[in-house]
């Protein structure tokens, strides 16, 4: 975390404004990046993209050098994952900042060439502080056939995600792939790249990570229950309500909330 150095009130009205201004503390957004890198906020951020990085690996989500993370810092900076490696054996060094052009500012290798993708949203949505892109077999499967899985099936994913979005296809790595999103970014927090994958934001990379999970475990559980060959039960209608009414205090986004 940043450290914040308070004046005394005293001292406040005794110093000269040009000398307190001189005591104060810089924000992120005011020191050079590579005090931004160094900074031991990025060192958490750091550690937890390796962490989830890990995760998505572990839980086969990415395969060769494939999917990538990001996570912003303050207003200019983002951190995220190099380009050519596997999201099981990154470090602290392998972590590149760039700014919000997708220009590396510090980092041992070239960042993500997914950046594009990454910076699009978190220009279009605020909110969106932490993006994780990756391509799980069964979401993958859904984005092979251009749909989102049905809605009103489990209650915990209609409260995480509800109604995915589906962006058209594009080659990946360019700004036209990355402007397919833009229509989705506002309303949807989970996202199906065409023929590619999934594209996740939430507040934090962990949150982020999360969706992704609930996603695909909800794309496998729901092409399970098609092999059960039973007509599907959804929930009411009222009781869908219920869960948007708490998705409104918990300020998680759904299309079918309007805004
Ligand atoms: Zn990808």
């Amino acid at each position: 975390m940043q450290q914040t150095w308070v004046p005394a009130a005293e001292q406040v009205r005794e110093e000269p404004q040009a000398e307190v201004e001189a005591l104060r503390a810089p924000a992120v957004e005011e020191i050079s990046p590579m005090v931004v890198a160094n900074s031991f906020e990025a060192e958490a951020l750091r550690a937890e993209i390796i962490a989830v990085g890990r995760k998505l690996w572990e839980r086969q989500y990415v395969d060769g050098n494939g999917g990538n993370i990001s996570v912003r810092l303050g207003s200019r900076y983002v951190l995220c994952t190099p380009t050519m490696m596997s999201k099981r054996d990154m470090e602290p060094a392998d972590i590149c900042l760039s700014d919000l052009d997708g220009s590396t500012l510090a980092g041992d290798r070239l960042r993500t060439s997914e950046l594009l993708l990454h910076l699009t949203i978190y220009k279009a949505n605020p909110r969106a502080r932490a993006i994780v892109h990756c391509h799980p077999p069964h979401a993958t499967a859904f984005a092979m056939t251009g749909s989102a899985p049905p809605i009103g099936l489990i209650s915990e994913y209609e409260t995480s995600i509800g109604p995915a979005a589906v962006a058209p296809y594009e080659t990946p790595g360019t700004q036209a792939f990355a402007e397919t999103v833009l229509p989705f970014v506002e309303d949807h927090n989970t996202i199906l790249l065409s023929n590619h994958g999934i594209v996740c934001w939430a507040d934090t990379v962990t949150h982020a990570e999360w969706l992704v999970e609930t996603f695909e475990t909800y794309c496998k559980t729901f092409l399970i229950a098609q092999k059960i060959g039973k007509p599907l039960n959804f929930i009411p209608d009222s009781k869908i309500q219920e869960i948007l009414a708490l998705k409104r205090r918990l300020g998680f986004p759904d299309a079918r909330m309007g805004r």
